[in-house]
C-alpha cells in the first residue's frame, strides 16, 4: 500500500506518516494528530528512532504493571488507532485488558469510526462510548469516560495523550503508562511508568515482554515494579537526546 522500498533509511518514518495520513483519510484521525506525529517525529530523530535500553527496560516495568492490575485498561485515540491497531488488540489479549476509546477531540462519528477499525482488527468490545462517567477537573467533553473502563481502572496505559488529562488521572490515583516521545511533555511527567519510545516499537515490546513473564510470580513481578524509578527513565532519555549517549 505504501510506496517506500523498505532499504530506504528512512523506512519506518515514511511508513508511521503514512498511516497517520490514511487514518485521517479514513476518519479516524484528526487533523491535530497530524500536528502531534510531526512533533513525535522530531523526538523520534534525536532518540536515534530506536527503542533505547532505559525505554526497554521501563516496557518490561510496563508489561509487569499490566500483569499484576486488577483492571487494566488500554486507551486508544485516533493516532494510536491509525497506528498500532491490531498490536493494542494482541496487548489487550495478553495482558487481559480492556480498550476503551479516548478522543480529545470526541466526535460521536470518529469515537464510532474508532470503535469499528478496532474491531476489523480484533477487538471484540470497545469501550468509551457510554461515556457515562467524569474524570474530576477537566471540562465537560474531555472528562469522558466509561464508568467500567477507565473510570473503574487501577492502571490506565495513555499512548500520546494530552498533559491535562493525564496529570487528571493520576489525580484521581490511576497507575499511568504514558508512551511519549518527549520526555519533557508533562504527561510523560505525571506517568507511573513513562515510555519515551515510539508507539510503533512500545506496543509490539510490551506485549512481548508480557509473554515472557506471564508465568512469573507476582513478587517477582512487584519487585520488578518497586524497582523503577521514573525520573531516571526520563533522564536516561533527555541523556540520549542531548549527547547521543546510550542510556
Ligand atoms: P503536554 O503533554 O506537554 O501537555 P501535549 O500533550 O499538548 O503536550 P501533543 O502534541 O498534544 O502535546 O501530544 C502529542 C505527544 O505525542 C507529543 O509529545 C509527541 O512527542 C508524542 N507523539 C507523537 N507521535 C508519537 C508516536 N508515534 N509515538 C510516541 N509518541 C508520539
Ligand atoms: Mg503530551
Amino acid at each position: 500500500d505504501v510506496d517506500v522500498p523498505e532499504s530506504h533509511p528512512r523506512y519506518e518514518s515514511l511508513l508511521t506518516r503514512h498511516r497517520i495520513e490514511e487514518g485521517v483519510e479514513k476518519g479516524i484521525t484528526s487533523r491535530q494528530g497530524l500536528i502531534a506525529q510531526g512533533r513525535g517525529e522530531a523526538f523520534d530523530y534525536l532518540l536515534g528512532e530506536e527503542t533505547i535500553p532505559s525505554a526497554d527496560r521501563a516496557e518490561r516495568v510496563a508489561a509487569a504493571r499490566l500483569l499484576l492490575a486488577e483492571r487494566p485498561v488500554l486507551s486508544v485515540n485516533g493516532n494510536v488507532a491509525a497506528l498500532v491497531p491490531g498490536e493494542m488488540v494482541e496487548l489487550a489479549t495478553v495482558v487481559d485488558a480492556d480498550i476503551e476509546v479516548n478522543l480529545f477531540n470526541r466526535t460521536k462519528q470518529r469515537m464510532e469510526a474508532i470503535a469499528a477499525h478496532l474491531r476489523d482488527h480484533g477487538a471484540d468490545e470497545v469501550k468509551g462510548l457510554t461515556a457515562d462517567a467524569r474524570i474530576p477537573g477537566l471540562d465537560h467533553e474531555r472528562a469522558k469516560v466509561d464508568a467500567d473502563g477507565i473510570h473503574a481502572a487501577d492502571v490506565v496505559l495513555v499512548p500520546l495523550e494530552d498533559g491535562d488529562r493525564a496529570t487528571a488521572l493520576a489525580e484521581m490515583g490511576k497507575s499511568e503508562i504514558v508512551i511519549d516521545l518527549n520526555p519533557r511533555s508533562r504527561s510523560a511527567e505525571a506517568a507511573a511508568v513513562p515510555l519515551v519510545d515510539n508507539i510503533i516499537r512500545a506496543v509490539p515490546n510490551i506485549t512481548r515482554h508480557a509473554r515472557e513473564m506471564a508465568d512469573a510470580d507476582a513478587e517477582i513481578l512487584r519487585e520488578h515494579v518497586e524497582r523503577f524509578d521514573p525520573s531516571e527513565a526520563l533522564a536516561d532519555a533527555e541523556q540520549r537526546i542531548r549527547d547521543g549517549d546510550l542510556a
